[in-house]
């Protein structure tokens, strides 16, 4: 049976309890919700109409937090007060920010290390999750004030490339929130579910999303197939946007009234105005052809001509990006089917034309592309809610996974492009009579030697009960749940004792990394397979030393000194070819000591055959 709950505070009957979908923006963050009645999707505004929150956190000296327009005023006059950008952080170590330090006005903690980055304020000491979850947590307060009735149920959304461990964090602040996220979705899925693509069973296409926002430039290229999403390669350019454009504006200002730097830098409001009158030159000239103001009592003014020149620059870099991304995903712009405009910046004429032309076709711009990303995953909230029932979606790992096995080799169980979610097992055993534990190493990437690779977790299945080497069946799984989060287990089959564990990566990897170990995969393919050749042989090489110096030791007796002498130096020449032979040496030396071994091993088994017979009563 159903049940209605009631409002304490208002006395209403409780709607049945929605499952919001949320963009958490660089620059802003918003809320959307299928609309119950018009079951279309809709963005929650506050009675200003306003949607969007800006995603900035300002701290007090009482080290209270206010979220959204009343923290960004702070910016200017408590840069080290006031976290914007807080996306950029997430899941990331000082390390990889460092090359952009200067980007940041607070303050970013420089432990030099690859632990993750906290933030210092007064005395405080934030993570990018706490950060982040102040954030969700404003946006959680406002849909329920505009919803009247609690929300704690959400999709959120994260950039293609975001790796588990950003995926992870993303996650941890929502948890953080109060929230209970039900799935992360990327966002130029959720940009094309928003435009109805992929909602229908029998389609097949290809999208281009291009995704132009204040900092940030991605463009992603997807297929959906039978309902589901896959990202075939990404782009992009963290720190490109509609900020660089105002840049270019006011630069182009400056040069015309004559201002010198230094009066600029006594000036710092001046400098602020002019960014501002900047940015509401280019929004204006989206839809005049000039524009006309004033800054400190001079006159500026701008044409769009003249903005197309300013920003041309910016421009041509994305359409590189996009000529980059088809490229990898193997394509030409032919088979783009769609293209999907996403960001504030692409409200920009000239970005629309340049993109439209590149592509040879009409883009998709007829959504507010600010909260068409929100749209999207209100859209997957609806899904997940049960409400359209025959749709799954899915997307794909970026990067193989697998464990270590003997001599550092990489055994991939999932490999690069699986969709997710995504299950796999495989069988091992022990190496030494008696082993009662297994090193459980799990690791991310192309190449054939962990070492190459990168290391995501690691644990220990232990009590394993005494059992001869290669008995023990330890069955290890991996499940990459629908978030792209994976979780191993490992479980001795006989004996029943288990171990899992959830990988949330210490830092993350920046997508350049992701492309750089994929470029590196290729680039040392042939040398890798030689390696790996090599590897399985010194394996080989060893497990058979071990089994012989055991068969002669057990067996002594039943050798002559002359069988034993022949097999030891047999050992010992094969013992430093392993060191430092080729493969062909090592197998050719693995082929002698077993065709020296052949003959009394036969004999010895014979023997023991007969013994054990003479002990046995034959049962009639
Ligand atoms: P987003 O990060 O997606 O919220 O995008 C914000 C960027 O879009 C900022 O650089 C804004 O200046 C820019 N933007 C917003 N509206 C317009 C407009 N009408 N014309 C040009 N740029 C705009």
């Amino acid at each position: 049976m159903a049940k209605i709950g009631i409002n304490i505070a208002t006395g209403s009957l409780q709607q049945q309890e929605m499952i919001v979908g949320i963009d958490l923006g660089t620059t802003n963050s918003l809320v959307a919700i299928i609309h119950p009645e018009s079951k279309k999707p809709v963005v929650l505004k506050e009675h200003d109409g306003n949607a969007l929150v800006p995603s900035v956190v300002h701290f007090d000296e009482t080290g209270l937090a206010t979220v959204g327009d009343t923290a960004k005023e702070y910016l200017i006059t408590e840069p080290h007060r006031t976290i914007f950008s807080v996306k950029r952080l997430m899941g990331k170590s000082y390390n990889d920010l460092k090359a952009h330090a200067d980007f940041f006005t607070y303050r970013v903690i420089d432990d030099n290390t690859e632990s993750l980055v906290k933030i210092q304020v007064g005395n405080a000491f934030y993570s990018p999750v706490e950060l982040s979850s102040l954030i969700l947590k404003e946006l959680k307060t406002r849909a329920e004030h505009i919803l009247k009735t609690p929300v704690t149920k959400a999709v959120i959304t994260v950039p293609a490339y975001f790796n588990d461990a950003q995926r992870q964090a993303t996650r941890d602040a929502g948890k953080l929130a109060g929230l209970d996220v039900l799935r992360i979705v990327n966002e130029p899925t959720a940009a094309s579910l928003a435009y109805g693509m992929g909602l229908r069973q029998d389609e097949t296409k290809t999208i281009a999303v291009y995704d132009l926002g204040g900092g940030t430039f991605d463009i992603s290229v997807l297929r959906i197939a039978g309902g589901i999403f896959e990202v075939l390669s990404t782009n992009g350019d963290t720190y490109l946007g509609g900020d660089d454009f105002d840049r270019a504006i006011a630069e182009y200002w400056i040069g015309l009234l004559g201002l010198s730097r230094e009066e600029l830098d006594q000036h710092k409001q001046l400098g602020q105005e002019l960014r501002l009158r900047a940015e509401e030159a280019k929004k204006h000239l989206s839809f005049h052809d000039t524009f006309e103001s004033a800054v400190s009592g001079e006159k500026v003014t701008l044409t769009k001509t003249k903005l197309e020149e300013l920003i041309g620059s910016y421009v041509q870099r994305t359409l590189d990006c996009c000529k980059n991304a088809l490229a990898d995903a193997d394509l030409t712009v032919k088979d783009i089917d769609e293209v999907v405009m996403v960001g504030g910046s692409t409200r920009v004429p000239f970005v629309k034309e340049s993109v439209a032309a590149f592509f040879g076709r009409k883009v998709h711009d007829s959504m507010n592309p600010d909260e068409v990303v929100a749209l999207g995953a209100a859209v997957q909230a609806d899904i997940l809610a049960g409400n359209n029932k025959d749709f799954l979606l899915l997307d794909i790992t970026p990067l193989s996974l697998g464990i270590e096995t003997m001599g550092g080799l990489m055994d991939v169980l999932v490999p690069r492009n699986s969709k997710i979610p995504s299950k796999a097992g495989r069988q091992y055993t022990t190496q030494k009579d008696g082993q009662s534990g297994m090193r459980i190493s799990v690791y991310q990437g192309e190449r054939d030697l962990v070492k190459d690779n990168r290391k995501l977790a690691e644990f220990n299945l232990t009590n394993i009960p005494a059992m001869p080497a290669g008995l023990p069946k330890v069955e290890v799984s991996f499940l990459v749940n629908a978030d792209g989060i994976l979780v191993v287990k490992a479980k001795e089959l006989r004996s029943g004792v288990e171990q899992s564990i959830e990988v949330k990566p210490q830092y993350g990897l920046t997508d350049e990394e992701v492309e750089k170990m994929l470029l590196e995969s290729i680039t040392h393919a042939k040398e890798d397979i030689q390696v790996r050749a090599l590897v399985e042989a010194q394996t080989e090489a060893s497990q058979i030393i071990d089994t012989t110096q055991l068969f002669i030791t057990k067996n002594r007796e039943l050798l002559t000194d002359e069988e034993v002498a022949a097999t030891t130096n047999a050992i010992d020449s094969l013992q430093q070819l392993t060191a430092t032979g080729t493969k062909d040496e090592i197998h050719a030396a693995i082929e002698k000591l077993n065709e020296l071994s052949r003959p009394y091993a036969e004999r010895v088994m014979d023997t023991a055959i007969s013994r054990a017979m003479k002990g046995k009563n034959i049962l009639k």
